[in-house]
């Protein structure tokens, strides 16, 4: 079996090889060459260092992994049987008039005591503090709440916030940004599905539960662990060193640093 991914070079980090011919287990190019004008990830990251971990243009794309697994959902086919008309719905007999595919019921519902209904069991991915889920929200909101599907609201969305306002104990007293994205799922919600915010540690340590709770209602939360809630962290670039020390003063870790004289200069 080959290598399942190709090394060296993706769209994700906008890098390509030079040569047609590379090898499998690196991705270097067979032959590489002193003088190359680039550009595989090797090359690009002797000038622009840890910064092509992130996929780019950041802000503006959604990544996925093109790993090529040698077993897909492609290699299996379902063959279909009518075997009765189930799902229906309430009092509605099956037969060639109503069981039509738009008929079926799809609803499902979770919780314990307190039950959410779905009209499809169906949650959306986080959409959280990057700047392509803040400004596609609106789609994906009215989209999700039109649906009757739970929409899960990343994390640090209000730690991020420009016109976040903290208490003396730097617990959230407001965050607009939070509360469009709430709102604006509210404005379509008919009943089926909610809006649930994941929660990491600087979330916990600024109270978003606490906010999201009493101003708005919300009691669903999804708790995760680290920075970033990924094993490395990692969530967002910046574009200044102001809004890199705004940030570290309201708790995250910023790298590289951004109170450090040489850095800032
Ligand atoms: S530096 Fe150039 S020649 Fe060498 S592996 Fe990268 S793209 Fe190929």
């Amino acid at each position: 079996m080959g290598n399942l991914s190709r090394p060296n070079s993706n769209d994700a980090t906008g890098t390509a090889n030079r040569s047609r011919s590379v090898v499998p287990m690196s991705g270097i190019c067979s032959r590489c060459v002193d003088g190359c004008t680039g550009n595989c990830e090797v090359f690009k990251a002797t000038f622009r260092g840890r910064e092509l971990l992130y996929p780019g243009p950041f802000g503006e794309v959604t990544a996925g992994a093109d790993k090529d697994y040698p077993v897909d959902y492609s290699h299996l086919n379902i063959q279909g049987y009518a075997l009765g008309a189930k799902g229906l719905g309430e009092g509605i007999v099956g037969d060639p008039d109503t069981a039509t595919f738009p008929m079926v019921k799809t609803e499902a519902e979770y919780g314990w005591d307190k039950k959410v209904k779905m009209r499809l069991p169906i949650f959306t991915g986080a959409l959280g503090s990057t700047e392509i889920a803040r400004k596609n929200w609106e789609h994906f909101a009215i989209g999700a709440a039109l649906s009757g599907i739970t929409i899960v609201c990343g994390e640090n969305v209000c730690g991020i916030d420009p016109e976040l306002e903290l208490d003396s104990n730097n617990k959230i007293v407001k965050s607009p940004e939070m509360d469009r994205r709430i709102e604006i799922y509210q404005r379509y919600h008919q009943g089926y599905g909610e809006i649930l915010v994941q929660m990491n540690v600087e979330d916990t340590r600024l109270g978003v539960a606490e906010y999201v709770n009493n101003k708005h209602g919300l009691d669903t939360i999804e708790l995760k662990w680290g920075q970033g809630a990924k094993c490395i962290g990692g969530e967002i670039r910046v574009n200044s060193i102001e809004r890199a020390l705004e940030l570290q003063r309201r708790g995250y870790i910023v790298t590289p640093d951004p109170s450090n004289k040489t850095i800032q200069a």
